[in-house]
């Protein structure tokens, strides 16, 4: 039997909003995925600490998904002491899989331009695809060191993608320029964010009185 097709969205998720939640779907009903898994970084390592708490952040992620498969929240990095390397966290989940699932690492393209300052970021690809989601405010070209990557292991389609691991492919979304830091920002400065994110994640920003204080 063929394995499930598993798609994985990190990020820092502060808060969750349209962008990311649309673009997730696109891509879990272009690639056909059985789920995907919504993981929320505890300590990111590469940006700021966030303004809200983990906890928090997992709140409105899974607040966000509830009832709307195939996107599911995931928590395995919020358990961990350590800072959240994307690389732990594919091995976690290839350790409670079988070895003919198939993982899609998503990364938007800011994300996937910054994997080699990424912590062991060449291992990445032996236990995943990357999907890199194309992003409205996204003109720059790929950096150097991903050049020869990019040149031996993409596919022009997606579908094509081949075997349980080791390849990229690039997946167009309807552009919806949304950015966490453009919601905190309103927040800090009392306007709605209604409508850039759920209902439901809003009713937590306020019930919690999240992202009052300016930036
Ligand atoms: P911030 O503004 O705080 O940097 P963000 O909105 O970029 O946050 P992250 O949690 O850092 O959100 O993003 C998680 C992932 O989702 C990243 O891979 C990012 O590229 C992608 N992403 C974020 N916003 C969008 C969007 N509007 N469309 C498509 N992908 C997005």
């Amino acid at each position: 039997m063929a394995g499930k097709r598993i798609g994985v969205l990190g990020g820092t998720f502060d808060p969750i909003h349209i962008g990311h939640l649309r673009g997730a779907l696109e891509v879990a009903e272009q690639l056909a995925f059985d789920e995907l898994r919504l993981i929320p970084s505890a300590r990111p390592p590469h940006r700021d600490t966030p303004r809200v708490s983990a906890q928090q952040r997992l709140d409105m992620v899974a607040r966000a998904v509830q009832g709307v498969a195939p996107l599911r929240v995931d928590d395995r990095e919020l358990k961990r002491e350590r800072p959240s390397y994307s690389i732990e966290t594919l091995e976690s989940l290839r350790a409670e899989l079988d070895a003919e699932d198939r993982l899609f690492l998503i990364l938007g393209w800011d994300a996937f331009c910054g994997l080699p300052g990424w912590h062991r970021w060449e291992e990445l690809l032996e236990h995943c695809h990357i999907l890199v989601l194309q992003r409205p405010d996204a003109d720059s070209e790929a950096p150097e060191a991903l050049r020869d990557l990019l040149a031996a292991r993409s596919v022009g389609d997606p579908q094509a993608l081949n075997g349980a691991s080791g390849q990229i492919a690039f997946v167009w979304q309807t552009p919806l320029a949304v950015s966490a830091t453009q919601i905190r920002k309103a927040l800090g400065e009392g306007r709605s964010v209604r409508f850039l994110v759920p209902d439901a994640v809003l009713a937590y920003i306020q019930a919690n009185d999240l992202y009052r204080a300016p930036c």
